[in-house]
């Protein structure tokens, strides 16, 4: 098995992006993941960065406002074709493509993946389809019915890839477990934006607060029990602080 985190772009914020209870006007950079898993059945992607509609005219998609607490930087270079072609890979190569969740930032590359299989937390999709405008970009949601797995709660990919069900940041988040030569690593995408939101009192943006805080519960005790290193999904300064293999490095 490899296993490879994916850099796909920038976004420059304001603080109150990452905790709504933070005074305005202090502003910088974080960063966008995906992440690329070989299993001996195949290649998994897990979530598929910003569409290209986000790169190219982000006040559009993403409103007057919000672009300009958020600025996506973004280069043709940050987009899942280029950070799989720089692997080796093609979109057609991948064989199951899993959301975290719906956001913009997670899932604007899914309509890239015409053809095929999706897996996503059949909480997440309905909460989705109630109500589109809260998930901004209709890429994330450009998949066919008949593509996609609807999950309910924790759930086995392959021997050592499990999805962890964390929902309150969207209402079907999930987390991914992955087992490495060098240890478990816990990817928590955006139930933990931060190690200083690792923490349930201090939980970031969040649809559900309460459940929310109950994921990150979770998956603190899940570190406690496993000793898995987490992965935070827009950490400032983890990558440049902390010891990780950043694509095109990996883990086996
Ligand atoms: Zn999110």
């Amino acid at each position: 098995m490899r296993f490879w985190i994916l850099p796909v772009g920038k976004f420059d914020v304001d603080a109150t992006v990452l905790d709504p209870s933070t005074a305005p006007g202090h502003r910088f950079a974080i960063p966008v993941y995906a992440y690329l898993i070989e299993t001996p059945n195949g290649l998994v992607l897990f979530d598929t960065g910003c569409s290209n509609s986000c790169r190219v005219s982000p006040q559009q998609l993403l409103g007057d406002e919000f672009s300009q607490v958020l600025v996506p930087d973004l280069s043709p270079e940050d987009m899942i074709p280029s950070q799989l072609g720089r692997l080796g890979f093609a979109l057609d190569d991948i064989d199951l493509v899993i959301n975290s969740h719906l956001h913009f930032d997670h899932a604007g590359g899914n309509q890239q993946f015409s053809h095929h299989r999706f897996m996503i937390q059949e909480q997440e999709w309905d909460a989705m389809a109630k109500d589109p405008a809260q998930y901004l970009d209709p890429a994330a949601s450009a998949i066919d019915r008949t593509q996609l797995t609807l999950l309910n709660g924790d759930t086995v990919v392959e021997a050592g890839v499990t999805l962890v069900s964390t929902p309150g940041h969207t209402l079907g988040h999930q987390s991914l477990f992955i087992e490495t030569s060098t240890g478990p690593v816990l990817i928590t995408s955006d139930a933990v934006y931060t190690r200083e939101q690792f923490d349930p009192e201090h939980v970031g943006a969040s649809t559900d607060p309460d459940l929310a805080k109950a994921s990150v519960a979770r998956l603190l005790d899940i570190v406690h029990d496993t000793k898995a290193r987490p992965f935070f999904s827009h950490d400032p300064v983890q990558a440049r602080q902390e010891d990780w293999r950043i694509a095109p490095l990996f883990y086996h």
